[in-house]
């Protein structure tokens, strides 16, 4: 599927149209489509080589991190979230170091390691891939429940931008 990569080594980014399509790989796991993706400071210096890893195996990395998406499959063991809902997927991922108290804790953004992963910018393909991305695990659900506090920290017209692609109001 179509995807805007970068190639560090290249120097290089372009829209590619064989990055390989999502599919679940786990029961927790969800897939999603993604409605908008936003550009920040961070993909600039991307995109200007200063930083950005690929993931393992691949020499591009699939750019955007900030992303607003809606649940079109979900995985047997996942609850919190339903096909249609909105969410925002965090960016950072834990690393594996059984020592790392604060990923083993859910606060990665704390890593003691360094060794984390996140979307679009280190080790791990962005979101700015077709329609469609797979979101592991870790997810903030914009369509009720305990999302709400973060309702209030996005822009207003972005919430009401996805609503209008949605077709609805509930909101
Ligand atoms: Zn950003
Ligand atoms: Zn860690």
């Amino acid at each position: 599927m179509k995807a805007l990569a970068v190639y560090p080594q290249q120097k290089q980014f372009r829209v590619i149209d064989n990055h390989p399509e999502p599919r679940l790989d786990s029961p927790s796991q969800v897939r999603a489509q993604m409605l908008e993706v936003g550009i920040c400071g961070t993909d600039k210096e991307i995109v200007t080589f200063e930083y950005g890893d690929p993931p393992e195996g691949f020499d591009y990395l699939v750019l955007g991190h900030e992303s607003l998406a809606e649940i079109v499959e979900t995985g047997s063991d996942v609850t919190d979230v339903v096909k249609g809902d909105l969410v925002v997927f965090s960016v950072r991922r834990p690393c594996h170091d059984p020592e790392c108290i604060a990923c083993l804790s859910g606060r990665q953004d704390f890593c003691y390691t360094g060794e984390y992963q996140e979307r679009g910018i280190k080790s791990r393909h962005g979101f700015l891939a077709a329609a469609e991305d797979v979101g592991a695990f870790i997810w903030i659900s914009l369509s009720g429940g305990p999302a709400v506090g973060w309702r209030a920290g996005l822009p207003v017209r972005f919430l009401e931008t996805a609503q209008e692609r949605r077709g609805n109001s509930e909101m």
